[in-house]
């Protein structure tokens, strides 16, 4: 059973509002008087009872105060009526005019798989424009992107039980300790029950995740293709290579190889322009040709880049050539960063994609997912990717956004040019649950979203695990689930009967049943597919107990691990070994702009804190916006440790208290991502990110652009 109950309290299984890990929680709750607290849920294969401190801070920011409770149109509070009779009079409004490709649908890795299906299947299947997208495209695009290149869908080929199997654990543009802080918890757990395990932490940055590692590699900022190349080439030269399944399960051997080899011809060279130690660098390329059982588990340093699919491509080459993939303690791990971001690739929540992993540039599945919506307004084709979507809205050609659980305007690059961009907008909307952030402010209509401890629905994490997130409260004032809210638009809109939901289990079926809609002879769409789950009950619903993908009659129980014997998803099912050319980050730094900034998040704090900024003791660990420097830096550009300074980039400018620190290299800074103008009116990072984005997925190139320091006053 999910629920409990005392006289005074219940206890309620449910999943942690943060970072993909997808921790289960067992929160015990008091209605009367909305007190929660949390523990650990001790069954749940995410975390076994662990929870961070992020996790374990949830009871503290649930209360009300800044909480969204009613509708709003132009500043006055509105009834719902009111307030989605003009959403749905303004888009329809615009779409008349200027067709389905003037208005779009922002979204988040924060919203459950039913809002996600249901804002998909309305931007999609109903307004026909593919323009809706979302901030995990800020996050984990390339790791989709690479594995679809790669696989031939986007399958994570491994879970993390296999993380506490292996004797070698590489981590890769990923800060773990801090960001997927229970993870890093199970390895260093597992790592004291096998002495024989080692890590390798590949970072430009020695931060606390370096602190388990028998191996950091610092290397620079940019260079990872250059770094897997070699190692794919070291494989090669030393025969590390698993022949059968190179020869039985992969194609593009040759190429790949000679693109390597042509990359990297020696080592001292790949150290070189890796700034690396060759002794290091070749202590890493044995382990890992030596080692059967190797985890690469890699993250938001990977792909956020403009070349973050070759990055992920780089990885899976050298896992797919040894056949590190898909077995016990073997293969590679891409980690999301939100609590949701798997699920919204299940629904298809990027504007490249459709639902149940269909795309738009596959012939034929546009058609199969009209067929099973029932619609003739079908989207024809991709819509627009992040940042190019708040691009055409400053251009004026994107004339109405919906802005659904997140904050552009502080977290896309070129943050300024975004804010002018929502200013400039015709018709804003944005549904949150708190009463404001930099783009509520600037919205036409607010509408109050159920916030984490009353929304109820279906979450997936890193490993494909589908967890259910239980609501502990009723609806907070007159807030409401962001599926219904979706919903009574689409109706308005003129689409009553495919939006007819009463609950969101009929979600959650239509989105299981799609996942197995006209695809028992096409093995291309059978990683994701949850179909067993299309007739599940509310009762079944409510009890959901946590399962990996895919839940079929073959797998009832999920699947721990793909390909081990090839079967991708490629029409011939072999693998695409991908040939790729080392390509420096787009932006080098220059005379103006000489050191290289690198962005990411901080142990304590969510995106833009418009939770964990409620826990008191999480603003203790990071008061206020710093940048990390080395002190030669410091002393090169006249800054003072604890001072405040001003980073400047071509895009625009922020302030920050100045941290000298030998965990950065020297031409590097970092500075955290999660300030916003409520809490730091001049502490905006994106305000100075560059807006480059790879060319396969889109994803911004948040951990490379080149700025400039002075000391506050300065100029
Ligand atoms: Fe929540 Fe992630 Fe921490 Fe788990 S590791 S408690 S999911 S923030």
């Amino acid at each position: 059973m999910s629920e409990s109950t005392q006289p005074s309290c219940k206890t309620i299984k449910t999943t942690c509002a943060y970072c993909g890990v997808g921790c289960g929680i067992n929160a015990t709750v008091n209605t009367d008087t909305r007190e929660v607290t949390v523990k650990g849920n001790e069954d749940h294969p995410a975390n076994f009872g662990r929870l961070c401190s992020k996790g374990s801070s949830l009871g503290e920011t649930v209360g009300l105060s800044t909480r969204l409770l009613d509708p709003q149109i132009n500043g006055r509070q509105a009834s719902w009526d009111e307030a989605l009779d003009e959403v749905a009079h303004k888009f329809k409004t615009i779409i008349d005019k200027h067709g389905p490709e003037a208005v779009a649908i922002y979204g988040s890795g924060q919203l459950l798989t039913e809002d996600y299906y249901v804002a998909n299947k309305l931007m999609k299947g109903f307004i026909g424009s593919g323009n809706i997208d979302t901030n995990s495209r800020l996050c984990m695009s390339s790791a989709v992107s690479g594995h679809k290149r790669a696989f031939g869908s986007d399958t994570v080929p491994n879970s993390y039980e296999d993380l506490e199997q292996a004797d070698l654990i590489i981590i890769t543009g990923s800060n773990m300790a801090w960001c997927h802080p229970v993870t890093f918890q199970r390895i260093r757990a597992a790592r004291e029950r096998n002495p024989n395990m080692k890590i390798v932490v590949i970072d430009p940055r020695r931060t606390d995740t370096c602190d388990i590692a028998d191996l950091h590699l610092p290397l620079a900022s940019g260079t990872d293709v250059l770094l897997f190349n070699g190692l794919l080439k070291f494989l090669v030269d030393g025969q590390y290579i698993d022949q059968n399944y190179v020869e039985s399960y992969t194609q593009g051997f040759e190429e790949a190889v000679a693109a390597a080899q042509d990359d990297c011809p020696y080592l001292g060279t790949i150290a070189n322009r890796c700034e690396l130690n060759e002794k290091d660098l070749l202590t890493f390329y044995n382990w890992f040709a030596e080692t059967e059982k190797t985890v690469t588990a890699y993250s938001q340093g990977v792909n956020q880049s403009s070349t973050g699919t070759d990055k992920v491509n780089a990885i899976l080459n050298c896992h797919l050539v040894t056949g590190k993939i898909g077995k016990i303690g073997s293969g590679p791990l891409s980690m999301t960063g939100q609590p949701n971001a798997m699920g919204g690739r299940e629904v298809g929540g990027l504007a490249t994609t459709l639902a149940a992993h269909m795309d738009f540039h596959i012939e034929g599945d546009a058609d199969r997912v009209a067929r099973f919506w029932k619609t003739d307004r079908m989207s024809k084709g991709v819509g627009l990717p992040a940042v190019d979507l708040f691009n055409a809205v400053y251009d004026g050609k994107v004339k109405a956004v919906w802005v659904i659980a997140t904050n552009p305007a502080v977290s896309l690059p070129n943050a300024n040019k975004v804010k002018e961009a929502l200013k400039r907008c015709e018709f804003l909307v944005v549904s949150d649950c708190v009463t404001n952030t930099d783009t509520l402010d600037l919205a036409h209509v607010k509408l109050p979203a159920a916030g984490w401890s009353e929304k109820d629905g279906m979450v997936t994490n890193t490993e494909r695990c589908i967890s259910h997130q239980r609501a502990l409260f009723p609806l907070a004032g007159n807030s409401k689930p962001d599926w219904w809210i979706i919903s009574e638009v689409a109706k308005r809109l003129g689409f009553e009967d495919a939006f007819n939901y009463s609950h969101q289990v009929e979600i959650f079926r239509e989105h299981a049943a799609l996942s197995g809609f006209e695809n028992s002879s096409d093995q291309r769409l059978r990683d994701f597919d949850i179909s067993l789950l299309a007739d599940i009950s509310e009762e079944q619903y409510n009890n959901f107990e946590p399962t990996q993908w895919p839940i079929t009659k073959e797998y009832p129980k999920g699947k721990a691990r793909f390909f081990a014997e090839g079967e991708f998803y490629t029409p011939n099912r072999k693998a695409n070994l991908v040939a790729l050319k080392y390509k420096a980050p787009a932006n080098q730094p220059s005379k103006e702009f000489p050191l290289v900034l690198n962005t990411g998040r901080l142990r304590d704090q969510w995106h833009t804190m418009t939770r964990t900024a409620l826990a008191p003791r999480l603003n203790l660990h990071r008061p206020e916006p710093f940048v990390d420097i080395h002190p030669d830096d410091g002393h090169k550009f006249k800054l003072t440790d604890g001072d405040i300074a001003k980073l400047s980039s071509q895009w625009g400018d922020m302030f920050a208290r100045v941290n000298f620190t030998a965990s950065q290299a020297v031409g590097d800074v970092f500075v955290p991502m999660h300030w916003t103008q409520q809490f730091a009116n001049h502490g905006r990072m994106g305000t100075l990110v560059n807006p480059i984005v790879d060319p396969f997925s889109g994803q911004p190139e948040s951990k490379h652009t080149p700025i400039t320091i002075a000391p506050f006053g300065a100029d």
